[in-house]
């Protein structure tokens, strides 16, 4: 698929800011005033296998664009202790977990491999002991290859993991010194390396688009020696500035991010040389070979959105643990306590350390599967989703026709397709549908 490039005046018109909709209601909309009974309902119900997020939230130094939930540390007792109050949360769900399968289980974070390889075998430890984890349990962890060492490869390969994805952003010289991450090739072929080795068999690469001082050629390079790894998956995120909400991007001069019409040569021409070396453009971001389960599972339209992006994990509940982890169910999203300190205290007063969340009501659950058909499928079918958008989509009906006007979307049967052009503006034609988009129209990423 060739994106074509998108008129000035477009850029103008849909250079708004926006959710990246890994969760409809975004976080935006999570309150301290909800009752966490419809999630813990859901669970109780559930009889399907079940997913579970660790949050592992340390890192040694701090990355300026990063937008995560993290603690500066270079104290490896930290984690120590991180890991008892994680065994008090494992413990606390287990009455909950009664007759139940935990057939998936991601480590993100912060850094996991910030771990030695002791806390590692730790944490493999726990999640045996209190987890009821299925036969088949697919493992997957986030790795940063600065100072990552062959032997937390091989804890996590003991624990199970399969799947990796290693954050590299940018190659070049000048973007890692702007954006206070030094970590030349030779750490990324190692790390490649080792998870070969230890038979990960799925192994992706996160990169960035729209940091400062990236140009079209630099990015070019960025990608070819990111091609030389070989990764199963690559996603390329567009670069998210939001100083108002994470002040360390504050460090950034106004005046050293590529333009918006740079960052969308930069994503066109990736997308072409990621297309022509075998790799199928999915969903808004993500990239994979074409026998991987994610370029299968998008040619048969069963992948997901949730807060790891895009994944093929069929799991309808997902049990976030750890500071800031989010947990969603057919029916809510919760999330814990994003400060270390609330989220110990919590766990000390013998509670579960959730801070916030939402119970969808019937109208967010409609929105949710349109929004999630945009993200998802490229397209919306609204007899498939059973729902009369005449009646229920007056308003927003109307914006399509601007879509379709501008070449975003084409109608298709009852509902309508997104064109290669409207792949570049696919967060925008989920806003039509967002029923909180005023609201938080100044507080989140521009959507190019
Ligand atoms: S980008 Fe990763 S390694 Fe850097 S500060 Fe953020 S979580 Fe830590």
């Amino acid at each position: 698929m060739t994106i074509p490039t998108p008129a000035p005046a477009l850029i103008e018109k849909y250079g708004l800011s926006g959710p990246r909709y890994t969760s409809y209601p975004s976080a935006l909309q999570f309150s301290e005033n909800f009752s966490d009974e419809s999630f813990l309902q859901d669970l109780a119900n559930e009889q399907g296998h079940i997913a579970v997020y660790i949050h592992l939230p340390f890192c040694r130094s701090m990355c300026w664009f990063c937008g995560c939930t993290k603690i500066i540390t270079r104290n490896q007792a930290s984690a120590d202790l991180y890991l008892d109050y994680l065994a008090k949360e494992m413990q606390m769900w287990a009455p909950h977990l009664q007759n139940k399968k935990v057939a998936y289980v991601h480590f993100g974070g912060g850094t996991p491999n910030f771990l030695t390889v002791e806390q590692i075998d730790r944490l493999n430890a726990l999640i045996k002991c209190y987890l009821p984890l299925a036969n088949e349990v697919e493992i997957s962890v986030e790795l940063s290859p600065d100072q990552l060492q062959e032997e937390q490869v091989n804890a996590f390969a003991r624990m199970g993991a399969k799947r990796a994805s290693i954050g590299i952003q940018d190659t070049n010289a000048e973007v890692q010194v702007a954006i206070n991450r030094l970590q030349p090739q030779s750490q990324n072929v190692a790390a490649m390396n080792w998870l070969r080795k230890a038979g990960f068999s799925s192994i992706n690469v996160d990169l960035i688009y729209g940091l400062p001082h990236q140009t079209a050629s630099s990015f070019e390079m960025t990608l070819e020696q990111v091609l030389q790894l070989d990764p199963d998956r690559i996603a390329l995120f567009n670069y998210a500035h939001v100083p108002w909400f994470k002040p360390t991007q504050k460090v950034f001069a106004s005046d050293v991010f590529p333009s918006t019409m740079m960052k969308l040569k930069i994503f066109q021409a990736s997308c072409a040389r990621l297309q022509s070396a075998g790799y199928t453009y999915i969903g808004l971001d993500h990239f994979a070979k074409q026998d991987d389960e994610l370029a299968k599972a998008w040619q048969q339209g069963t992948i997901k959105r949730d807060f790891q992006g895009y994944s093929v994990n069929p799991a309808n509940i997902t049990l976030g643990m750890g500071m800031s982890s989010v947990s969603q169910s057919r029916n809510a999203y919760r999330q814990n306590h994003k400060e270390l300190k609330a989220y110990t205290a919590a766990l000390d007063a013998q509670q579960l350390p959730v801070a916030t969340g939402i119970v969808l009501t019937k109208d967010d659950q409609m929105r949710r599967q349109v929004i999630n058909q945009v993200m998802c499928q490229m397209s919306v079918d609204f007899d498939q989703l059973g729902i009369d958008a005449g009646h229920c989509f007056t308003n927003e009906m109307d914006d399509v026709k601007g879509l379709i006007d501008d070449g975003i979307v084409v109608s298709y049967g009852n509902g309508f397709k997104v064109t290669a052009l409207g792949r570049l503006f696919l967060r925008n034609v989920a806003m039509q549908f967002d029923a909180y988009r005023q609201q938080q129209a100044d507080r989140c990423s521009a959507t190019l």
